[in-house]
């Protein structure tokens, strides 16, 4: 079977220290993200889009920012705020909402401001994992990528947790996976033990093994991306 640029993606993620899935999800929604910007907001599709959404979640809004998209973003956030001021009633119009009571009032802003969708890079982030974990998950039997992943920093445990809920998997490669990912994680486990324990006896940084970075890998493996814990 031939190998999909995913395959060679991956192989050289698991070089990397992160879970593969997440650090290929980040570099993707920022391509993504890119394109959004320089061509497709011109397209009246994925300006409803957006604006159906609500603008981006929180967790994206921070990927959005910066100098060479504030026109964009203007363009975009003008978009959806115009769109929620349409369902905001005013006080003082004759036959307005207002005369109805306070709960019609807020019941009419609630709707206005809820999203319609969900946010289109939640929504490029989950077909983006699906496609890396399947081709994960898919080509574990060979050598070279179970070799790759034995080195690696293995996945976080949204990501690991994702892979048990999908199916059509080869039980051999998803046990290999698990039984892996044990391993990995225990000896994460061992080198916060150790980095603990260096720590309060007051061990000088400099002298320390790679249980150094132990802490920052620990959060990486644990909180993964923020729009992974999902579902
Ligand atoms: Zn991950
Ligand atoms: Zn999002």
């Amino acid at each position: 079977m031939a190998r999909s640029t995913q395959y060679f993606d991956l192989r050289d993620a698991l070089t990397q220290p992160s879970c593969p899935i997440c650090r290929l999800v980040d570099s993707g929604v920022r391509q993504f993200v890119d394109g959004l910007f320089y061509e497709s907001l011109t397209v009246v599709e994925r300006r409803a889009e957006i604006r159906e959404a609500r603008g981006f979640c929180s967790a994206h809004s921070s990927v959005i920012s910066g100098t060479t998209r504030v026109l964009g973003s203007a363009i975009i956030h003008r978009d959806v705020i115009n769109d929620v001021l349409r369902g905001i009633p005013e006080a003082n119009a004759p036959k307005g909402l207002f005369r109805q009571g306070v709960a019609a009032v807020t019941d009419a802003v609630v709707k206005a401001i809820k999203p319609r969708r969900e946010c289109p890079l939640c929504e490029f982030e989950r077909r983006q994992e699906k496609i890396l974990l399947e081709t994960l998950l898919r080509n574990l039997h060979e050598p070279e990528l179970r070799e790759a992943f034995e080195r690696s920093a293995g996945l976080c445990l949204p990501h690991l947790q994702t892979v048990c809920g999908m199916r059509g998997i080869q039980d051999d490669n998803l046990r290999w996976l698990i039984e892996t990912q044990r391993s990995i994680l225990l000896n994460l486990r061992d080198q916060l033990d150790l980095f603990v324990h260096r720590y309060n006896g007051s061990y000088d940084f400099a002298q320390m093994g790679s249980e150094a970075e132990a802490p920052q890998r620990a959060v990486r493996t644990v909180s993964g991306r923020i729009v992974a814990r999902r579902g």
